[in-house]
């Protein structure tokens, strides 16, 4: 099979990039291991720099369809009370929001709206095993295997888009440097009920913290624990668990039976890496693949879209112009998005160490620090956090 661009994973990166090429009349295949969206642990915030960018591609009013909820702010609750520490409403309209949407239903929008172009392919279930080289070793496609057997493709331009365990990454031989988080996360389910209070629920004290996204009918939870902790928490029994979540949020006490085995819960690792060179010859990755992000913030889907909307802008019209991407062509994608990259993975650092750490050994009472409850008394203040998640360094646009 021959393509022009290969796109290898349909994440929020490999989608928006196979959408954004396919609009400038490039063709593009992308290809997904799985059949389809539905996996759990996909991250669900859609932030106004991706919002402004979906737009700019006519995407916004599709987009508000779907099944979100929409928060006009960040709130917090400690020991001493529920602070506001991100204001949104202070970004300017009309996408001063977050807006918390289930991943699968995002990226199949995305994909829905990509095959209305007769240029984009996407491949579900198949995985890309290996590269596929010329002499020089310059990478010239993939190999994968999907439904019907094994797949040869051969590409002008192969963009890893495939995540942080990525398959490309590894047959380059390239190794991200490891930053380290000093946290694991537990996901799981608890029912919703009216009265429960709308948007996202964070709640923070001693031993860690807790997040409750609002997902219509259930409460999807994120508990956060300690590196390497699963095992003393599973050593600990599921009603240990239970207890602490009925703890940290009271109004899920009457339902925390609803954890009725360890198969309710998943374990997600967190991890920070990134890589020193984005490409070699014939590839670039991007997204995750480049940088694996900390939760922190909730900003990785947003970094991978605009990666990839850089790429597009960058690598489209001389690929639509049927010439080849050079290797400087490539280095620019990188140049142009290490900067956001590095800043935000050191805001995140900066936080994981300053903030999540000292939390998961706190064993009293956690109050809000200083700059928090200064916050409340000055809400200007409040724009500060709410632009740095909310809009970001360098945020791309696709006009
Ligand atoms: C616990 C946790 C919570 C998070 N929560 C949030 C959040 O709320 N908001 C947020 O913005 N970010 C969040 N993140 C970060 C976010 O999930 C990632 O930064 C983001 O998904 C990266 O997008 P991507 O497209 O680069 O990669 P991915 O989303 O990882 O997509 C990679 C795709 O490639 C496919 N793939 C992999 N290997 C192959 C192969 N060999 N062949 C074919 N296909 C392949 C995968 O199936 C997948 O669809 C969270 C991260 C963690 C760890």
């Amino acid at each position: 099979m021959r393509t022009t661009v290969c796109v290898v994973g349909g994440g929020p990166a490999g989608l928006v990039l196979g959408l954004l090429l396919a609009r400038q009349r490039v063709q593009v295949t992308v290809l997904e291991k799985h059949a389809d969206f539905l996996r759990d642990f996909r991250g669900d915030t859609v932030h106004p720099s991706t919002l402004d960018l979906l737009d700019d591609i006519g995407l916004a009013d599709r987009m508000a369809g779907l099944p979100g909820r929409r928060a006009a702010a960040l709130r917090v609750t400690f020991d001493d009370g529920t602070y506001t520490v991100a204001d949104f409403t202070r970004l300017p309209a009309p996408h001063n929001y977050l807006y918390f949407v289930p991943q699968w239903d995002f990226l199949e929008l995305l994909a829905t709206e990509a095959a209305t172009y007769p240029a984009f392919t996407l491949l579900r279930s198949t995985t890309v095993t290996a590269l596929r080289r010329d002499a020089s070793g310059a990478v010239t496609g993939v190999h994968a295997t999907g439904p019907e057997g094994e797949l040869e493709i051969e590409a002008s331009l192969t963009v890893a888009c495939d995540g942080r365990d990525s398959v490309v990454r590894h047959a380059l031989g390239l190794r991200p440097v490891d930053y380290g988080a000093p946290m694991d996360v537990l996901w799981f389910r608890i029912s919703r009920r009216p009265g429960d209070g709308d948007g996202l629920a964070m709640r923070v004290g001693s031993g860690g913290l807790l997040l409750a996204i609002d997902r219509g009918d259930y409460h999807q939870c994120a508990y956060v624990i300690a590196k390497g902790g699963y095992e003393t928490v599973r050593a600990a029994g599921l009603a240990a668990l239970r207890d602490e979540v009925a703890r940290r949020h009271p109004v899920l006490a009457d339902r925390v039976g609803e954890l009725a085995t360890w198969d309710d819960v998943k374990l997600l690792t967190v991890k920070v890496d990134r890589l020193r060179r984005w490409h070699a010859p014939g590839v670039l990755l991007i997204g995750d693949a480049a940088h694996a992000m900390s939760p922190i913030g909730g900003v990785g889907i947003n970094l991978a879209v605009q990666d990839a909307a850089a790429a597009a802008r960058m690598l489209g019209p001389t690929l639509a112009a049927g010439q080849p991407v050079t290797e400087a062509d490539l280095a620019a994608v990188q140049k142009r998005r290490q900067l956001p990259t590095v800043l935000t993975q050191n805001v995140q650092r900066a936080a994981q160490r300053r903030v999540v750490d000292p939390l998961l050994r706190a064993t009293g009472r956690v109050d809000a620090p200083a700059p928090i409850r200064l916050a409340q008394r000055i809400p200007a203040l409040q724009a500060v956090p709410a632009w740095l998640i909310g809009i970001g360094v360098r945020p791309e646009r696709a006009r």
